[in-house]
């Protein structure tokens, strides 16, 4: 299947693993129900809905590709990777999880520390109140938090205030480096995805250093489409990639229902002459019909 066809794909979403709102078997119901044939659940962090999502996929007759949006930090930015693989999730890959599970715990310590400062009493407290699951804490449990405490109206304004990129929310010290974070990957046998390229705010020419930098440590993709893009965007996107030889990925970065994004929502993918990352070689057995 060529990437303009690829209508029936969604590789990066997430459940009530991480942040998302549906558990992991009623996001593949959903995919099911959508008319997807293979998808990939990407929480972030963690791979605890992994195996409940493909149980539910080999009932529905789909392909479901173990993955995980793992948090890295590079030059001072917090930038997601998605990695994908195939078959069960090597030691290098789980030693990288429960480092990263210890970091999320040691930055919630930081970012309450921060939002105490801002006026957010108790905030380690009201922010795992949010989280009656007990997941590892991440800043939409904050954000929830400063809604509840009425320090400001919604979620969108507790990012753009405290959480968001810059903010004192903001904290990425604890992430293991982009280089770190590919070395685990590529040792764990699986393939590395720069996430949603276009959401870091950063100028063309930084995101070509990135891109740049990613490829010389071996990253094999990008996501060409995340949700919705501006046609342009993704035109230039696609060049960008082209000129790295990354292979592309697509994916809707679903979180939950009622939001802009379903699973499979997709912007129009570009004409170009990328290569899919489902026909990554490492990859291919992965995406074979169940
Ligand atoms: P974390 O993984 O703890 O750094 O939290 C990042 C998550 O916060 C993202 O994956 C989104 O799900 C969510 N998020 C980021 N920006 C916003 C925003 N402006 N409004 C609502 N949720 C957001
Ligand atoms: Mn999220
Ligand atoms: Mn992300
Ligand atoms: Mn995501």
């Amino acid at each position: 299947m060529t990437l303009e066809q690829a209508a029936h794909i969604d590789l990066h979403m997430h459940s009530t693993a991480s942040d998302g709102r549906l558990a992991p078997q009623d996001v593949m119901a959903l995919c099911h129900q959508r008319g997807l044939t293979c998808a990939a659940l990407t929480d972030h962090d963690t791979i605890d809905g992994v195996e409940a999502a493909a149980g539910e996929a080999r009932t529905l007759g789909m392909t479901l590709v173990p993955g995980v949006e793992l948090s890295t930090r590079w030059q001072g930015v917090g930038i997601h990777v998605v990695a994908l693989w195939h078959g069960q999730a090597q030691a290098p890959m789980t030693a990288l999880l429960e480092h990263l599970a210890h970091a999320r715990h040691e930055r919630a310590l930081e970012i309450a520390r921060r939002l105490e400062k801002v006026g957010l009493d108790h905030a380690l407290e009201r922010a795992r109140e949010q989280n009656p699951d007990a997941r590892l804490l991440g800043r939409p449990d904050f954000a929830r938090a400063l809604v509840d405490a009425g320090l400001v109206p919604d979620m969108a304004r507790a990012f753009k205030r405290y959480l968001g990129a810059g903010k004192t929310g903001d904290v990425k010290v604890h992430w293991p480096t982009l280089e770190e974070t590919l070395e685990s990957i590529h040792k764990a046998g699986g393939v590395a995805i720069v996430a949603h390229p276009l959401r870091y705010g950063l100028t063309r020419r930084r995101l070509g250093l990135l891109l740049d930098e990613f490829s010389e440590l071996g990253g094999e993709g990008a996501e060409l489409i995340s949700g919705y893009q501006n046609d342009d965007r993704s035109r230039d996107l696609a060049s960008l990639l082209a000129k790295r030889r990354l292979y592309a990925s697509l994916g809707s970065d679903f979180h939950y229902q009622g939001g802009a994004l379903a699973p499979g929502t997709l912007s129009a993918v570009p004409r170009s002459q990328l290569v899919p990352i489902w026909q990554h070689p490492r990859l291919v057995p992965a995406f074979a019909r169940p």
